[in-house]
Order: structure tokens, then C-alpha cells, then sequence
């Protein structure tokens, strides 16, 4: 008789979660083992899938990430354990270019029906009760309005899918992964903590996120195996996100919201995003400043990687970085939204490509050494489905497209194409220190 399969899982985001979870129905005699520096349920979760919610849609001018996210809404919409976490208030897309109509054409082109339109601007400023009235529609050609889009209570989710996957059978272990078992052979043994346990299974698999090019720049250093960094295919960035409590009479207008966009070309920036009112009353919007922050991990070796501390220093937000998330929220409310006082925020940070294709892939330096994260900036929506992608990837069943724009080794573009890619420099947006006199 075959000895059961093994897998270590390191990292307890969406892309680790549910790997667990298809591995788990797929192999229910399997050992699967997530392991993550934090509880899976702990107050506070460095994690980019840990949040209070995030953006779930299939507007993508893309056609394949268009159909993985109707894959994955339809899990949303139909299957008991996510439906609870999903709210279809739509979207509201302020576009700058022919995004909209890519969108509609690429549902059409797969044979869906949905309530998805594009109107024009001054109609659309209309819509909702005039709650986007006042926004800033400099250069926006027209509005996507696609009804059928929404949100996820995103932490609340992550945590119920986990829960799921352990009464499944997944075991969960708190640890910081420090290395990796790599034997004469060049085959992938195991992860070693930095309190010195070491874990063994025949797959090892890496979702840790943003960290995932320092991890790997430290374990290639320690075993003298250079291939195993990621060089330039992987960059930490990091992204502010804000939350304001509404009043009494703002919550009334704002519960049934769509989600709002505002779109614009690479050489303006990146997307901004307004979401709705999470059950504490709280609008959230995310930054338009998304930096790296480069260190030198070893002598003479630099990358982006989240800073040093257990929590990424996640909730030490500057003030330039407070101001980011102002910006945001006159570029959708206007004077109106000047009068919410900002009671939240937090630095999130994720893996990002410079063609924003995830990495779903072996590791060509280590047999049973896979990599599977990389959302650059929007891999929650996915969560439903990652994990049965990360599975044809173990057993080579990946179809030739989706394992070649998921490869460790692929054509990367030019980033300056990428309006989401890190441009700029956390430590270009310090406050400045106050002379003391
Ligand atoms: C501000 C912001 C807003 C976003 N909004 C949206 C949105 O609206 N819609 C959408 O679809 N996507 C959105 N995204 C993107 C999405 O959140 C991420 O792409 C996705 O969550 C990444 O998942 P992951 O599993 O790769 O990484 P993570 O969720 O970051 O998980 C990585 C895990 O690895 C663990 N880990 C790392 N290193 C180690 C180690 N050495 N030892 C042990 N554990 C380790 C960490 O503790 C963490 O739990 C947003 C991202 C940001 C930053």
C-alpha cells in the first residue's frame, strides 16, 4: 500500500487556505498541514486576505481572470459555506478608457448574462441617488455599472473556509518558517521554524505573500542554492487602506452602495476603490500609493519585503499615507466625504508581478518545492477556486495557458504597462522628523 500523500502548506492567506481545502476534499486521507505565523483566528493578521472586506467581481477587460472570477462568484453566490460572505451590491466603475465595454464584450464572449451596463456620465452621476454625484470624473469616458458584482466580508470568510478545512482534517500550526529541507538530491523536504522544529512532507508549498521574496532570498543564502531566489519575478508592495464610521444619516445612504471604482491609465496610476459600509458602519477605501519598501536582507543583497516587526508594522501609518487615503475619498465623495473623520488604517501588503499574473508553479530549484501566491492586488476574489488550480498545477494538469502565464519562469513585461505596479518608496513617504529645539 502507497504511504498517504503529505503537504505543507506555508501561509494561511487565500491561496494557501484553499489549497488546503481542495487538497483536503480531493485526498481525504492525505496529511495536510497549513502552517502561518499567526492564528488563524488572532484579532489582528498580517495577511492581505485577512480584511474587513474586499472587492468580488468579474469586471476584467482580461477574459481569463473574467472567467476564474465567474468560476468563483458562482461559488459565491450558490454554495452554503461562502454565500453568507458575499454581497451583491454591484459596482460602479468610473472608466478612462474602453474598460467597460472590454468587460461586457468578454461576458458576452462567454455566454453570460448578467445586469452590466455602460452609461453615460452625466446619467450615471444620477444614479444611486446621486451618491457618486459629486465625484472627480476628469477625463472618465463613461460608467460600468454591472449589478451583479459585490463584496466579501473578506477576514470573517478566510476564517470560516479555515475552520471548514480543519474539521476536514487540515491541522493548523502557528510558526514562523525560517528554512527549507533541501537534501543532496536537490528534493524538498520540509520547512524549518525559527524556534527550531522542522516539518516534513513530500510537497511543500509556498503562499506567504508579500514575504515570499525575502523567504526565499534567505533560504537560498543558507543552503548555498542561489536559483532558489526569486530575483525580479516577485516584488513586495505595500498598499494603505482607510475606514471611516459613518454618521446615523450617511449609513441609511450608503448600506445598499455598489462598490466604486476609479479607473486610470498606467501613467496616472493605479485603480481606487470605495467599499461599502462594513456592519460597524465603517466605509473603507484603499490609497493610491503603492510602494516598495527595499532593504538589504543580506550584505549586499536588496529587495521590497514587508518591514522587520511581527506585524509588518501594519497599523504605523504615516501621514503622508493618511493623506493618500484623503485623496481617495474626495475623488469619490467630494466636499461631502471631507466631514467623516478617519478612524482606521492599515498598511496591507501583497506579492505583485509586473504582468499581475499570479505565480502557480513548481519551483525549478527544488523537487516537491511549489510556489502558489503573488495576487498582485486582486487574488481575493479567487479564493473559492485558487486551491483547484493550485492542485492541477501538482499533478500537471494545468491547461498549457493558465500554466504558462502562472509560471516561475515566463516572459515578464515591461511594468511601466502595469498602473498597479510598486512605484514608489516607503521610505519616501516618512514624515518629517519635527526639529527639536
Ligand atoms: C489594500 C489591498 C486591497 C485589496 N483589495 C482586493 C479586492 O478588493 N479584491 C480582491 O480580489 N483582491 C484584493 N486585494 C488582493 C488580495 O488581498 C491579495 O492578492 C491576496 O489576499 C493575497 O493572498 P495570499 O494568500 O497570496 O497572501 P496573504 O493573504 O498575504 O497570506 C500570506 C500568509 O503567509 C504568512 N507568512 C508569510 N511568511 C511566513 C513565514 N515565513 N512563516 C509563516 N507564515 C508566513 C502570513 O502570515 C500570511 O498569513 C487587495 C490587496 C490589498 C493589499
Amino acid at each position: 500500500m502507497s504511504r498517504p500523500k503529505s503537504y505543507l502548506i506555508v501561509g494561511a492567506g487565500v491561496f494557501g487556505v484553499s489549497t488546503a481545502y481542495h487538497l483536503i476534499q480531493k485526498y481525504p486521507g492525505a496529511s495536510v498541514t497549513l502552517v502561518d505565523r499567526d492564528a488563524f483566528d488572532a484579532d489582528s493578521r498580517v495577511a492581505a486576505s485577512w480584511d474587513w472586506n474586499k472587492a468580488v467581481r468579474a469586471d476584467y477587460d482580461d477574459i481569463v481572470y473574467c472567467q476564474l472570477a465567474l468560476e468563483a462568484q458562482d461559488i459565491f453566490n450558490n454554495d452554503p459555506l461562502w454565500k453568507p460572505y458575499f454581497h451583491e451590491t454591484g459596482v460602479y466603475w468610473m472608466c478612462r478608457s474602453d474598460y467597460g465595454r472590454k468587460v461586457i464584450d468578454n461576458y458576452r464572449k462567454l455566454g453570460r448574462k448578467a445586469a452590466l451596463e455602460v452609461v453615460p456620465v452625466e446619467e450615471a452621476r444620477k444614479r444611486y441617488g446621486g451618491l457618486f454625484g459629486d465625484a472627480d470624473y476628469t477625463d472618465v469616458k463613461e460608467v460600468l455599472i454591472n449589478k451583479t458584482s459585490g463584496w466579501a466580508a473578506a477576514g470573517d470568510c478566510l476564517r470560516a473556509v479555515t475552520r471548514k478545512a480543519m474539521d476536514l482534517g487540515v491541522k493548523y500550526e502557528v510558526a514562523d518558517v525560517a528554512g527549507l529541507e533541501i537534501d543532496a538530491q536537490s528534493n524538498c523536504r520540509g520547512i524549518t521554524t525559527s524556534a527550531g522544529k522542522t516539518l516534513r512532507a513530500d510537497h511543500v508549498i509556498l503562499s506567504t505573500g508579500a514575504y515570499t521574496p525575502k523567504l526565499l532570498e534567505l533560504c537560498a543564502a543558507k543552503t548555498g542554492r542561489d536559483k532558489l531566489s526569486a530575483g525580479d519575478r516577485i516584488v513586495a508592495g505595500g498598499i494603505t487602506t482607510g475606514m471611516a464610521k459613518l454618521d446615523e444619516e450617511s449609513v441609511k445612504r450608503f448600506t445598499d452602495m455598489p462598490v466604486g471604482f476609479q479607473g486610470y491609465p498606467a501613467d496616472v496610476g493605479p485603480f481606487l476603490g470605495s467599499l461599502p459600509p462594513t456592519k460597524d458602519r465603517q466605509l473603507k477605501w484603499w490609497g493610491w500609493t503603492i510602494f516598495k519598501n527595499t532593504q538589504e536582507v543580506l550584505p549586499g543583497r536588496y529587495l521590497s519585503a514587508p518591514p522587520a516587526e511581527p506585524d509588518y508594522a501594519q497599523w504605523k501609518v504615516t501621514g503622508k499615507l493618511k493623506e493618500d487615503i484623503n485623496h481617495a475619498n474626495r475623488s469619490f465623495y467630494g466636499k461631502r466625504g471631507a466631514k467623516w473623520t478617519m478612524e482606521k488604517h492599515r498598511i496591507c501588503w501583497d506579492a505583485f508581478t509586473t504582468s499581475g499574473d499570479f505565480i502557480i508553479s513548481p519551483h525549478p530549484a527544488a523537487k516537491g518545492l511549489y510556489v502558489a501566491t503573488c495576487g498582485s492586488f486582486h487574488g481575493f476574489k479567487f479564493f473559492p477556486v485558487l486551491g483547484k488550480y493550485v492542485v492541477q498545477m501538482l499533478e500537471e494538469a494545468l491547461t498549457p495557458e493558465l500554466a504558462g502565464r502562472w509560471a516561475w519562469d515566463r516572459e515578464r513585461p515591461d511594468p511601466k504597462y502595469n498602473p498597479e505596479w510598486p512605484r514608489a518608496e516607503m521610505d519616501d513617504l516618512r514624515d518629517p522628523i519635527q526639529a527639536k529645539l
